[in-house]
């Protein structure tokens, strides 16, 4: 259980991010749940986990901005004290073949996809590091495993995910702060659900299903619990077997 755990999710407004704010909740986190834009949807999964009895709030906040996640975190702090787990599940895809991919499309999606994960890691690690605790979740894709046609950038930043997450798993152990990787194969969220209805993978997964943002939750809610404490700098898939 997480009761009076402190959890920071970011892209907790809609799809994968808000069902692991949901599934912290009911573990008994209390959740900070950043967002890009989407107001409505924040204040809306805020409200369903304060019905779960713990506290949370949305705090708007650009993860690509090195000083507004400075920002963030400091108010976090005030509102909840430091926390104990920092989900850096906010990500965008900007699609392109490479003959067509434009230069902007690589600089939103690495500077969103992987230094939004550095900058808030580098704001959170000076309270862990007091606490001498702290889980780390960075959610990746197997895409930075394997690659994807049409992916470049997308696939490069998840790939970098993984290279940041052992890197701080090793600066980080020492102090008791677990930081580990997940990468979900193809789940129905915004993000793919135009793909979904042009192209069904469904096939290619050997499980046979398309994967539920709940798929997803249930691993970080165990990677943010005492009981991976063993377990540090490693990437687990969740995608019903397809990069296998
Ligand atoms: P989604 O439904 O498109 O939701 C994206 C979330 O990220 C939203 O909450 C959005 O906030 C937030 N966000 C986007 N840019 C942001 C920024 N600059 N600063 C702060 N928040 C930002 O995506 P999803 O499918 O749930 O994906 C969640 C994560 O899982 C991503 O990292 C994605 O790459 C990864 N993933 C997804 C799949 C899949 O099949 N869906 C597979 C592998 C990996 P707003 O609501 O305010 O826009």
């Amino acid at each position: 259980m997480l009761s009076g755990k402190v959890a920071i999710i970011t892209g907790g407004s809609r799809g994968i991010g808000r069902a692991i704010s949901l599934k912290l909740a009911a573990c008994g986190a209390n959740i900070a749940v950043i967002y890009a834009g989407n107001e409505e949807s924040a204040q809306e999964v805020c409200s369903e986990a304060e019905t779960l009895g713990v506290k949370a709030k949305a705090f708007r906040c650009d993860v690509a901005d090195f000083n507004a996640t400075k920002q963030t975190i400091a108010e976090i702090t005030s509102a909840f004290g430091p926390a104990d787990i920092l989900v850096n599940n906010a990500g965008v895809t900007k699609d392109g073949l490479i003959f067509s991919i434009k230069e902007g499309d690589f600089d939103i999606v690495m500077d969103t996809n992987l230094k939004g994960a550095f900058n808030m890691i580098k704001h959170c690690a000076p309270g862990f590091l007091k606490k001498r605790r702290g889980k780390i979740i960075n959610i990746s894709s197997i895409a930075g495993i394997v690659g994807n046609a049409g992916q470049s950038n997308y696939a490069a930043s998840k790939a970098g995910l993984i290279g940041l997450t052992k890197s701080i798993a090793r600066e980080l152990a020492a102090r008791n702060v677990c930081c580990n990787a997940v990468a979900p194969g193809f789940i129905l969220t915004d993000m793919t659900k135009r793909i979904s209805e042009k192209n069904p993978l469904k096939d290619q997964i050997p499980l046979g299903r398309i994967g539920d943002p709940n798929d997803v939750a249930e691993l970080v809610a165990f990677l943010a619990d005492d009981g991976s404490d063993y377990i540090t700098g490693e990437v687990i898939r969740v995608d019903g077997g397809l990069a296998i």
